[in-house]
């Protein structure tokens, strides 16, 4: 049985997930994983610009939608995401099982479309990993505690889902795929001077995603600081082909360190 304490957590964001073809390039990044780390949890966000237009869909329905039914409908679009990439895997000959926010136990608070998570009770994600599957989490969504409804956590809400799961397990690392090379000191699409960290601390990480930094949500950063893991952020395009620790920008210690980590793991309330 594999144990939970040497699984990793894998996010792809709305643009990693952009078209069908994605998810099978992502397949074939987690089937290249698999070789050096069989215990995988994968975080997906909605495809492209599915959360804009599920949003804009409901205010044609409703000037202000009641929040409630706002998070049932938004967060269809990372369901959509697992059951796809859950498809990919399996045309890859790779067993995987994808869950929402609830059935993963992502439990949260009331506040809907900007929920706080409370609590994690992976029990599920645990049986499919000592089963050998994969198991696909969708991101942004949990379950409120007290009501049982569904809830989001707020725009960018799945970093934070990956990073609670990972604290929730005990995970190694979370690894973001993402559309740049990694995180940088300047805008790399406007500064050619701009460099890039191969590694930076949790503090400066969240210095700069709350001076505006779009490449994390702050939050998550706060849950992996409060909980000890390490953060890696990689390029899509490159991780198909070549897998390095060069690659990308850690934040926090590379090397897994377990032992520095709260008896029971830290989220949001
Ligand atoms: N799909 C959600 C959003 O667009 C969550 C995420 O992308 O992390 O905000
Ligand atoms: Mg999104």
């Amino acid at each position: 049985m594999v144990l939970p304490q040497s699984s990793i957590v894998m996010k792809f964001g709305g643009a990693a997930v952009s078209s069908p073809e994605r998810f099978l390039s992502i397949a074939q990044i987690i089937k290249n994983k698999m070789t050096t780390h069989p215990a995988l949890v994968v975080v997906v966000s909605a495809m492209g610009d599915t959360t804009d237009e599920l949003i804009s869909l409901a205010h044609k329905v409703h000037p202000n939608p009641p929040s409630r039914e706002l998070d049932m409908l938004v967060s269809v679009g990372e369901r959509i995401s697992i059951s796809l990439l859950a498809m990919a895997l399996a045309r890859a000959g790779i067993d995987a099982v994808s869950f929402t926010g609830s059935q993963s136990g992502i439990l949260t608070n009331e506040a809907h479309t900007e929920a706080r998570i409370l609590e994690v009770k992976p029990q599920r994600i645990l049986q499919a990993l000592s089963n050998n599957k994969i198991a696909i989490v969708a991101g942004f969504q949990g379950m409120s505690k007290k009501t049982g409804d569904i809830t989001t956590l707020g725009r960018g809400g799945s970093d934070t889902t990956a990073v609670a799961l990972a604290a929730a397990l005990g995970a190694q690392h979370v690894e973001f795929y993402k559309d740049v090379e990694g995180i940088f000191n300047a805008d790399p699409k406007s500064s050619a001077q701009a460099k890039k960290f191969d590694h930076m601390s949790f503090a400066s990480a969240l210095a700069i995603t709350q001076a505006g930094a779009q490449v994390l949500q702050p939050r998550c950063i706060e849950i992996a600081q409060y909980n000890g893991i390490p953060l890696w952020v990689l390029p899509f395009e490159t991780s198909q082909t070549v897998s390095t620790k060069n690659l990308g920008t850690w934040i926090g210690q590379q090397e897994c360190a377990t032992a520095t980590r709260p008896a029971t793991p830290i989220f949001e309330g």
